[in-house]
């Protein structure tokens, strides 16, 4: 096991031990939920989710008119949306985001700890410093960033947008410097056949999917289809029927003949998936192939730091705000507009 697999598998364990909440009494959760919507409606403010949250938050943004989505829809939701606070469920950088597209918004977040291996591994001095190096390259970042990454880049690109932009700009005759995953970034530049620089960032969810433990599953569900993000590991996407961002799986499962479908992604997908198309079963691609150093849960320990409880106490008390620095926000606001216009386009 390496230091740095070890080093994950602590952080895993500490963060579980922390924020874990404790299963309540149901008619104590069902009291919290309304709780919840009522505070929503007196404050005017709107619960945006990520499909990697908890099951309840996702049901409940449905129920009170928010949104439950992957990154781009969360941005492109909260900056449309007329409520006055955004609450935003999921990990920091989306709340960065939704502050940095509406600042005249206020944006809450149920726990400010929540946030990405990508976005940690990613640090705006060294970025820069990298930049720097290759000033001949459009630099082209991955939504899940800081502000002063996003601030430092000619384009943000969410999963589901980013072979369309990196092909439109290799059609450009543009060179790109790709950030942080690595993963992501080397299957844009496989399909796009661009040049792609990599950064070496990973997100710890998808690299531990198995490429053997996906084989193994295939004996037993011959049928499935497999679906894979492209954060895994390039020898996970070789074996996709489809690769996408987490609504181009959801789309897939709903439109693909089979019965059965493995999917390589956070575990939170599966309300949806469920909901979409209730009469298919869905199994979670396995993460202990042979020689494996981790048996996650494929459960991102960031986006499971939201809870129904911190949620009501941020609507309760206030706290937890989203602040970007004005000048770093307007900075950071091109990139991502660029994006948003682009995705309009489309
Ligand atoms: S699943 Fe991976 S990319 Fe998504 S927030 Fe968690 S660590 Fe980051």
């Amino acid at each position: 096991m390496t230091e740095q697999v070890i080093a994950q598998e602590l952080v895993r364990e500490h963060l579980a031990k922390l924020h874990s909440p404790t299963q309540r009494p149901a008619e104590e959760r069902e009291a919290l939920r309304e709780r919840i919507k009522a505070l929503l409606k007196a404050k005017n403010a709107v619960l945006v989710a990520h499909y990697y949250t908890d099951p309840e938050l996702q049901a409940l943004a449905e129920e009170t008119g928010g949104c439950v989505s992957d990154s781009l829809e969360m941005a492109r939701f909260g900056r449309d949306h007329p409520a006055s606070t955004l609450v935003v469920a999921g990990v920091k950088f989306m709340g960065e985001t939704a502050k940095i597209l509406s600042p005249e918004k206020t944006v809450h977040m149920p726990t400010l700890e929540a946030t990405c291996s990508l976005d940690i591994g990613c640090p705006a001095d060294e970025f820069a410093a990298f930049c720097d190096q290759h000033p001949d390259r459009t630099v082209v970042v991955y939504a899940n960033t800081s502000a002063a990454v996003k601030a430092r880049a000619d384009w943000v690109v969410t999963s589901s947008i980013a072979l369309d932009v990196v092909d439109y700009l290799d059609s450009e005759g543009q060179k790109i410097l790709w950030a942080p995953d690595k993963h992501l970034g080397d299957y844009v530049r496989r399909e796009t056949g661009a040049d792609v620089l990599l950064w070496d960032g990973a997100c710890i969810v998808h690299e531990e999917f198995k490429a053997q433990g996906i084989l193994d599953l295939k004996k037993v569900y011959p049928d499935a289809a497999v679906l894979v993000h492209p954060e895994s590991p390039e020898s996970v996407v070789a074996l996709a029927d489809v690769v996408g961002s987490t609504t181009q799986i959801i789309n897939a499962a709903r439109d693909l003949p089979n019965k059965q479908m493995i999917v390589a992604t956070d575990q939170g997908i599966f309300y949806k998936l469920q909901q979409t198309v209730p009469d298919k079963e869905f199994l979670i691609a396995p993460t202990a192939g042979s020689g494996a150093t981790c048996r996650s849960c494929a459960n991102c320990p960031w986006m499971a730091m939201n809870a129904l409880e911190n949620l009501a106490e941020v609507l309760e008390h206030g706290g937890n705000e989203i602040v970007v620095d004005p000048d770093l926000g307007e900075k950071a606001m091109k990139p991502l507009v660029r994006m948003l216009d682009f995705a309009a386009r489309r």
